[in-house]
């Protein structure tokens, strides 16, 4: 992945283009037919560098404008949930309460609502299970 050492090419490549346009002109009449050429290949070699290094440079600001939105979304949905017993809930769900899964949250930051599998031996509470992952949570039942 390009990082600043792509930059500081990137840079690198525009003052050698820079400095080598500089040389045809400074030295036009002076220079012999032959020498122009080369010094337009060089130049062409050093801009056809800079165009290579702007798409990478143009790549990984994409990849952070992605990046960005989704921890964007992510702290937007981290601000719809709160944790009661080592459960989450969306703040929304204010009826069912039907909670999500902490696992699921926590490590992979994926909203995962818990299955009331009814296989509790205390009475007074709910087994609840995580279809993704598998762990299973009890919880007070709620009277
Ligand atoms: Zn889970």
């Amino acid at each position: 992945m390009p990082d600043l050492a792509t930059i500081s090419a990137f840079l690198g490549s525009i003052k050698t283009a820079t400095e080598i346009a500089k040389a045809i002109k400074g030295a036009e009449l002076s220079l012999e037919k032959a020498e122009i050429k080369l010094k337009m290949a060089e130049l062409i070699s050093a801009l056809a560098d800079v165009k290579i290094q702007a798409a990478e440079i143009q790549e990984v600001i994409l990849e952070k404008d992605k990046e960005i939105a989704e921890l964007k979304n992510l702290i937007q949905t981290k601000s719809q949930l709160t944790r009661e017993n080592n459960l989450y809930y969306e703040l929304s769900d204010t009826e069912s309460r039907n909670p999500l899964c902490p696992h699921c949250w926590e490590v992979n930051q994926s909203i995962i609502h818990l299955i009331n599998t009814l296989t509790s031996y205390l009475p007074q509470f709910d087994s609840l299970t995580c279809l993704m992952c598998n762990n299973s949570y009890k919880r007070l039942k709620i009277p």
